[in-house]
């Protein structure tokens, strides 16, 4: 069993505000919210991130879920961003791969600010 936070919410062992799921998937609100709507999507199984060998239909059910959420978030007309941070640049700090959802609120043009070039 991993220990992984992710996957502890995923099998609902550890609670979460749960917006949308299936089989492959689990959508939830993100605990500290920096958007109006800030909502995560994971798979099921555990992958580190984008560069473990993640299957394609996980990628599809992951990406395919994206709009689903956003339609039960009440982002869908409005827009919405999706972000995936990937390793320690991008600031990644969990290691279980997720999909990042943020709208309700018109964003900037620039999408990311740098801590250092
Ligand atoms: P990362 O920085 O890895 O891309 O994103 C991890 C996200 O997980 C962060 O936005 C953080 O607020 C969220 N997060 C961390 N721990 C928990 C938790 O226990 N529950 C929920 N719902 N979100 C969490
Ligand atoms: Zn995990």
């Amino acid at each position: 069993m991993e220990e992984c936070l992710f996957c502890r919410i995923a099998r609902g062992e550890v609670p979460a505000s749960v917006v949308y799921e299936n089989d492959e998937i689990v959508a939830f609100d993100d605990i500290s919210p920096q958007a109006p709507v800030h909502t995560l999507v994971i798979p099921r199984g555990h992958y580190d991130n984008l560069s473990d060998g993640v299957p394609s239909e996980v990628f599809s059910a992951v990406f395919s879920a994206v709009p689903e959420v956003a339609r039960v978030k009440g982002v869908e007309d409005g827009g919405y961003r999706v972000i995936v941070n990937n390793g320690p640049d991008a600031n990644q700090t969990v290691t279980h791969l997720h999909v990042h959802i943020m709208g309700g609120a018109a964003m900037s043009h620039g999408m990311v600010q740098m801590e250092r070039s």
